[in-house]
């Protein structure tokens, strides 16, 4: 065992520390392409020397303290869901994997708030709140892979955040241990204007200003009736300016998601989607009346701009399979290179990326398929969240080309005046773009890092240099 191991097994008992073969596997990547990848071809670095699974604050906080004794890179883990290398821990780290803390504190039912341990999965959240007539609104693709520290941690967006918000709505509380191995308490108000509001430093810290081990989040009571729709848009152009004339008066559907030509076909060809077309879809849900008028006035954008009607069932396809999601193993195997990327744009500027994002994507050699839709809409403007696949002719070439799509597409946002990351963050791969997108905000980041982490122990080389 590490001296780091030992120290950390008598302080917390040997069943809380491993560094047993397969727990250092379970721990050396998340669900980052890429590190993948350099497994597959055998690459990949060592990983962590020990990995440490505390049940409380205390806990976490002496693990924290001892990391920083021994001078070892420390990394939160929570489900391993993120998909940027955050939790991709350096060799010889400290892993702190929260999934034992893991129970809902309170739900407090007249305030509509629960206040949950940070190592909670999102779908074990969601059910145990569901059982007591509430809905967290928080369903990211990802809610049966992450925790609920890794949702605050990467600022992430549920599937219906046009109307319930994202992660930064719905936090308004949290325990989180500093760097340092202190322990920072925020309370919960509706609002309040004690000056900077502290939670925002956690939220897209991805583990690099410290470890999130409670949070207390808005819940809602279960919604009295559900609408949906779906209708089919000539481009993406004209689907896009629906989304926007839907939201500008103060619509708010729960979901609201336009595919392209390509994504419509590839999902909804079996489902009614007429070809080469581009499908929205909308889901309205609420107070019985809201869901009914909020649907009504959906329906009158989309006949407004001659959209044709294809019914429910693209939605019901949609909701039935929206969390599945094929395993990496699949695309490796078969000589793929693939991902995802999500962006941002204001309306003014969002149909010029969509055009140029997959426009320069089609320079990337060996391409055979670059597509995106948008699914998180507020009055001033949308997402775009963008897939491709690579075939390269020599596999070898595969990090190359996997690079090049992702530089296409993160220069191509930056020049349209569009945002890197709209709910992924920016784990290692976005970590060159984010002083580009920052500028003179960027040096007021390294020094928060600097002020809260000088040993640069937390989560190295993730969300900044
Ligand atoms: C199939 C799939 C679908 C996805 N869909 C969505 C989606 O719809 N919306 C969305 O927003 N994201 C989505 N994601 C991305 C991912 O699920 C989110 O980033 C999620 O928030 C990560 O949570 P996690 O617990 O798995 O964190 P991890 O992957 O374990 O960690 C992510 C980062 O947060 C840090 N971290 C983890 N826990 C803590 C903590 N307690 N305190 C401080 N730092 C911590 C880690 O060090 C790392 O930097 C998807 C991912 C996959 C694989």
């Amino acid at each position: 065992m590490t001296k780091i191991g030992e120290v950390l097994a008598k302080a917390l008992g040997a069943d809380r520390v491993s560094e047993a073969k397969e727990a250092l596997a379970a721990h050396r990547v998340d669900y980052w392409f890429l590190a993948h990848l350099r497994e597959f071809q055998g690459r990949a670095g060592r990983g962590p020397a020990c990995v440490v699974t505390p049940r409380s604050t205390e806990e976490v906080a002496t693990a924290v303290r001892t990391a920083q004794h021994h001078g070892v890179a420390i990394v939160p883990y929570g489900g391993g869901s993120g998909v940027l290398g955050g939790a991709v821990p350096p060799d010889g780290a400290l892993v702190i994997d929260l999934r034992a803390m893991n129970a809902l504190l309170d739900l407090n039912e007249t305030a509509l708030t629960a206040r949950v341990q940070a190592g909670m999965m999102g779908d074990v959240y969601e059910a145990t709140i569901t059982a007591r007539g509430y809905t967290t609104g928080h369903y990211p693709q990802s809610i049966a892979r992450a925790t609920v520290g890794g949702l605050v941690a990467t600022r992430s967006a549920g599937q219906f955040s046009t109307k319930y918000g994202n992660i930064e709505d719905l936090l308004l509380g949290m325990e989180a241990v500093l760097p340092s191995g202190s322990v920072v308490r925020l309370d919960t108000f509706p609002r309040s204007a004690t000056g900077p509001q502290l939670r925002e430093l956690f939220l897209g810290s991805e583990g690099a200003f410290g470890i999130v081990t409670e949070a207390t989040l808005k819940v809602f009571p279960l919604p009295e009736r559900r609408e949906v729709a779906s209708f089919a848009f000539p481009t993406m152009a004209d689907g896009l300016e629906a989304i926007r004339r839907i939201v500008r008066p103060g619509w708010r559907p729960a979901v609201v998601r336009l595919y392209d030509q390509l994504e419509s076909a590839r999902h909804f060809s079996a489902h009614g989607a007429p070809a080469d077309r581009c499908m929205l879809l909308v889901v309205c849900e609420g107070p019985a009346a809201l869901a009914s008028a909020e649907l009504r006035a959906c329906t009158d954008v989309a006949e407004a701009m001659r959209a044709t009607s294809v019914g429910a069932e693209p939605v019901t396809h949609w909701l039935g399979n929206r969390n599945n999601v094929p395993s990496w193993d699949f695309f490796l195997q078969n000589g793929l290179v693939v991902d995802t990327i999500e962006v941002a744009a204001t309306w003014d500027r969002v149909s010029a990326l969509y055009d140029r994002v997959v426009a320069s994507l089609g320079k990337v050699p060996g391409l055979i398929a670059g597509s995106a839709h948008s699914s998180h809409s507020y009055g001033q403007g949308t997402n775009l969240y963008i897939t491709f696949a690579i075939k390269p002719d020599d596999y070898a070439d595969a990090e190359r080309l996997y690079l090049a799509a992702w530089g296409c597409v993160m220069e191509t946002t930056i020049a349209a005046g569009g945002t890197i990351a709209h709910h992924h963050g920016i784990g290692r791969l976005r970590v060159p773009w984010l002083e580009r997108e920052l500028k003179t905000a960027y040096p007021v980041l390294q020094a928060l890092k600097r002020a809260l982490d000088p040993a640069g122990l937390m989560n190295p080389g993730t969300l900044l240099r």
